[in-house]
């Protein structure tokens, strides 16, 4: 299995489903609350969430985070595939202070790993969480760790 098919596998986990307005509307509210802790502003669009298979992520170019159908956890058996939306959009967020304070790193291969294990790292400290949050993220970003130490060893 090649390290992109790991990566993907890891999303794969996630929900797929549409969102509904309940959903989403439950996903701003978390969004506020997480705002407010880290006392700064990213926009949250929320225009692609009611579509299936959709994904969430921060867009650089455009500074705003998108919400998508895989914000909510699915049945994958990865701690990334586990992560409540809460630890998602923390997950987030932490990209876009990253991005905003010129701490993002290579988005190509093998380092975007590194990237994201820094992120759910960062993400992990922040104080809104749940410790079953805080302790998702720190796995997650060992999972990331992980990949990234075998792309190393395949490529030796
Ligand atoms: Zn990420």
């Amino acid at each position: 299995m090649s390290t992109t098919t790991k990566l993907e596998h890891l999303w794969i986990g996630r929900n797929l489903d549409a969102l509904d307005r309940r959903q989403i509307e439950n996903c701003e509210h978390i969004w506020s609350v997480l705002l407010q802790s880290e006392e700064i502003f990213v926009q949250l669009d929320v225009s692609r969430a009611g579509r299936v298979g959709t994904m969430t992520g921060f867009n650089e170019q455009e500074t705003k985070v998108y919400l998508g159908a895989n914000v909510y956890e699915g049945p994958g058996f990865s701690a990334n595939a586990r992560l409540s939306a809460m630890a998602c959009l923390a997950h987030e967020l932490a990209h876009a202070q990253r991005h905003v304070h010129g701490r993002g790193r290579s988005k190509t291969l093998p380092e975007i790993f590194l990237d994201e294990a820094e992120t759910s790292i960062e993400a992990s400290f922040m104080r809104v969480l749940s410790r079953r949050d805080r302790r998702d993220l720190v796995e997650d970003a060992g999972d990331y760790l992980t990949i990234w130490m075998r792309h190393e060893d395949n490529t030796k």
